[in-house]
């Protein structure tokens, strides 16, 4: 096999037609280096051949027989029959929907075969359904032996499978490896062309710690990483550097109600270099909900537009824009600048003022959604573009967003999830990273509390108590499964009965609901129509919901800690004391106790995300996923943490050396060749 002959389509291959190339799909094999990656997770023994009278029902064996009588009854629905035995006994091979041709292939009489499958028993007799494998006696060590077990389920059997995976396997092409020897060996890893043949041979049971497996992993990683510092390369390129007068920038900190605190200038100052710079900007800002992002972002929006670009300010949702806007409006008013709101919803006639404004280069802020990066739109001379809350920003979307703003353009992202360090860099690598670790210092801790749901009659008191004096409530409803439909009954089981209580005075908010009825919901609670906003764990991240400062969770283990944290920083934003109620089902497990415990004693979303990653593993964080943040096949910060560091090191070594071929053909392996545009390597 050529070794470019495994990028291609799965259907490239022979013995796999259309309807087996769709199904392969489906489970996420497109192409034929896909088959290489799909390793076994386990085998099946059928390495030994039994007599018919050692025979065990319901276990998968190989049986040596000889072939004395086929049935094939014309009457639907009754199968096809082959009657074999050995000098123990008889077994029946029962066949439903089989060709006679086929079978009398298979079985010819008289002749010895070998048969493995699972052993039933029916009427009295053995018998076998529908064979895994039949074969002749000179085919017998295809059959008799550990055969590796693939993750399939309905659609294709083993047989089909392997005879596919086989002729890859067995033909796949030596290859020039990206590691040296030495390495290899240093760091105890294996070849390239080793792991691959280990792998699916599976000889180990411990997979993930097999020599073989961390090679796998490596090699991700460094496809990862070698990447996010191509596509960093592509982006810091030379720009003009931003000229601005610093008396803007103090002239707004003068006017705050609050002093930045040291982060946030820290922070600040960062941008500014970044900004007076001759390579753009490309950097995201990471601070904890309320660590006040917003306002460090506004400030250097400012610099930007006093040295005579326009900026762009992105949020995710309508709403959070919309606070944006008004935040901006109100900071900036003593300025003269000319801000204005865009979003898919806003109206043709305005819409058109605006792009014109936008053209001529009247407009020197603009605030919106999604719509702002909409192909018509086209700014005078845009400088800088601040994107909010887009922890949803995977390496591509960045890369286009870079290549969207134009050569003179730096771009900052801020979020709210705090990473754990593992991850930095495979999330962020093609980043300048600003921490924001210090909380506004007048800001109270949020009171965290536990309560098993049994005492739920306790906390109505305490609602009606905040509620009297004018304080809003979140009350999320229990995360039972991925089903959006269960969550949804429960959310509104749960509104019915608050709604009793506490009469036109509660909302229902949940993932069903359109994403305008949304909106209008939480505008509803925004404004105070509402004083208790039931949710399925919808809530916005970033809006600032002053007035709120009770959040009640039920069902709380079901919550990763991280994704506890970002729900209880929904309150407690204003200068009233926060509180977070987590309810729980029943008596409480240790992980449980442990976990509580944590989000009680601190409020660092960084220790929090730590700590999280260490109690629940890497694939259990529901945060994380959400936040698509999970883009490893086989690599895991919690088994592998060595191997990112290892990876990350090497690669800082490599990356001038991208360009050859070795790197590319690694680089198409993990698909992350498209993503940077090297195809051509
Ligand atoms: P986030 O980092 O989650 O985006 P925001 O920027 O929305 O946080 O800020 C949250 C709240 O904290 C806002 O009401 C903001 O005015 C306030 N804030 C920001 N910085 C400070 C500060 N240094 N001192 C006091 N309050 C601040
Ligand atoms: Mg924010």
């Amino acid at each position: 096999m050529k070794k470019d002959f495994i990028f291609n389509d799965i259907n490239k291959l022979k013995g796999v037609g259309p309807q087996l190339s769709k199904y392969l799909k489906k489970k996420k094999i497109e192409k034929i280096k896909d088959i290489i990656l799909n390793f076994p997770y386990s085998t099946t023994d059928r390495s030994t051949i039994y007599k018919l009278n050692e025979l065990e029902i319901g276990k998968i064996q190989s049986i040596k027989v000889i072939v004395k009588k086929l049935y094939f009854p014309r009457i639907r629905n009754l199968p096809n029959k082959i009657i074999c035995e050995d000098d123990t006994g008889k077994i029946d091979i029962v066949y439903f929907n089989s060709r006679e041709g086929y079978l009398r292939k298979l079985f010819p009489l008289n002749k010895w075969v070998i048969i493995s499958g699972k052993v039933n028993y029916f009427k009295k007799k053995y018998q076998i359904t529908n064979p895994d494998y039949v074969t002749s006696i000179d085919n017998k060590d295809y059959v008799i032996k550990n055969i590796p077990k693939y993750n399939l389920t309905k659609g294709i059997n083993e047989k089909k499978y392997r005879s596919i995976s086989d002729k890859v396997i067995n033909n796949i092409p030596k290859i020039d490896d990206w590691l040296k020897q030495d390495f290899i060996i240093k760091n105890n890893l294996v070849s390239w062309n080793e792991s691959i043949t280990n792998l699916h041979n599976f000889e180990d049971s411990e997979i993930h710690k097999s020599k073989s497996f961390r090679r796998v992993v490596f090699d991700e990683l460094c496809a990862n990483f070698l990447t996010l510092s191509e596509n960093r390369k592509v982006i810091k390129k030379k720009k003009p550097p931003k000229k601005f007068d610093k008396k803007y920038e103090e002239l707004i900190l003068k006017r705050l109600p609050f002093k930045l605190t040291n982060d946030q200038k820290r922070v600040l100052s960062e941008i500014n270099l970044d900004l007076l710079s001759d390579y753009r900007m490309f950097r995201i800002i990471q601070g904890d909900v309320g660590s006040g992002k917003t306002i460090v972002s506004l400030i250097s929006i400012i610099n930007v537009i006093k040295s005579g670009y326009q900026c762009a300010l992105m949020a995710p949702t309508e709403i959070l824009a919309k606070q944006h806007y008004e935040l901006s409006k109100k900071i900036l008013n003593k300025i003269n600048i000319q801000i204005d709101f865009l979003t898919g919803k806003t109206e043709y006639k305005d819409r058109k003022m605006i792009l014109n404004n936008l053209s001529n280069g009247s407009t020197d802020l603009l605030i919106g959604t999604h719509a702002l990066f909409q192909r018509k739109i086209n700014f005078k001379n845009l400088g800088f573009v601040v994107i909010d809350e887009q922890h949803k920003f995977g390496v591509k979307q960045r890369s286009e967003l870079a290549k969207k703003g134009g050569e003179n353009c730096d771009v900052l992202l801020m979020s709210a999830t705090p990473i754990p360090r593992t991850m930095m860099m495979s999330l962020y690598g093609d980043m300048d990273v600003s921490k924001i670790k210090e909380k506004p210092s007048k800001r109270k801790k949020i009171i965290t509390l536990s309560k098993p749901e049994k005492k739920i009659n306790e906390i109505w008191p305490f609602i009606k108590n905040q509620i009297g004096v004018g304080n809003q409530v979140f009350w999320v409803c229990p995360l039972i499964e991925e089903s959006s439909f269960l969550d949804y009954s429960s959310a509104k089981k749960k509104f019915e009965l608050i709604n009793k209580k506490f009469e036109n005075k509660v909302g229902l908010i949940h993932g069903a609901l359109e994403k305008d009825e949304k909106q209008k919901i939480l505008k509803e609670f925004l404004e105070k129509k509402i004083s208790i906003l039931v949710s399925t764990t919808v809530i916005e991240v970033g809006i600032d919901f002053p007035n709120a400062n009770l959040i009640i969770i039920e069902n709380a283990n079901k919550f990763g800690l991280a994704q506890l944290h970002q729900l209880r920083g929904r309150v407690g934003r204003g200068v009233k004391q926060g509180t977070c109620i987590l309810l729980f089902k029943d008596g409480l497990s240790k992980n449980a106790i442990k976990r509580i415990k944590i989000l009680k004693e601190s409020d660092d979303g960084f220790f929090i995300a730590e700590e999280d990653l260490k109690l629940r593993g890497f694939g259990d964080l529901i945060g994380f996923q959400q936040s698509g943040i999970k883009n490893f096949r086989f690599a895991d910060p919690v088994n592998h943490e060595d191997l990112f560091q290892l990876a990350e090191n090497y690669v800082k070594n490599v990356s001038d050396k991208i360009n050859q071929k070795k790197y590319a053909f690694l680089l198409k392996l993990f698909d992350r060749a498209e993503i940077i545009n090297t195809n051509e390597l």
